[in-house]
């Protein structure tokens, strides 16, 4: 009985993926499963923050991830077209001094597939 069977992940959300990923690269085969049929349409990873940019890195996701879109180093906030300050993400601790954007979510098969592409081959 040495067959590797599959580890089952419930949900395809980017805890999930991000599990399949990390078994992935240590050879452990998986087997992902949603309760919903098709991708979602909108995403909801409208910044990614820096802890998460911390795990891509490890993961050797970041370099490709980081081309595929925008760093925002800042954030201003308006009311009724008046500036009412500004947030600066310089001063956020580590060597991240920003939160990452995709370019566009209409890119998203292609941020997907960059994605999956990079070493993993799944
Ligand atoms: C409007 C909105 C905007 C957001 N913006 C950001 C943002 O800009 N940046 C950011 O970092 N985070 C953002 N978030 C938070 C981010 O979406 C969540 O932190 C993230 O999706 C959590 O990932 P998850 O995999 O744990 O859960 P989910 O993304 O909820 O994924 C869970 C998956 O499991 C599936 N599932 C659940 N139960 C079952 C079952 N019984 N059987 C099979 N499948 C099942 C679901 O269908 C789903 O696909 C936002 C959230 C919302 C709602």
């Amino acid at each position: 009985m040495t067959e590797k069977l599959p580890v089952l992940i419930v949900g395809a959300g980017p805890t999930g993926l991000t599990m399949a990923l990390e078994l992935n690269r240590y050879g452990i085969p998986v087997r992902i499963i949603d309760k919903q049929i098709k991708p979602v349409v909108h995403s909801n990873a409208l910044a990614v923050q820096p802890r998460t940019l911390y795990v891509w890195n490890d993961m050797g996701l970041l370099p490709e991830a980081l081309s595929l879109g925008l760093k925002i180093k800042g954030l201003n906030l308006y009311s009724k077209a008046k500036k009412l300050a500004r947030i600066n993400l310089d001063l956020l601790e580590g060597n991240m001094h920003f939160v990452f954007r995709f370019i566009s979510t209409r890119n998203r098969k292609h941020n997907d597939q960059a994605f999956t592409r990079k070493k993993y081959n799944c």
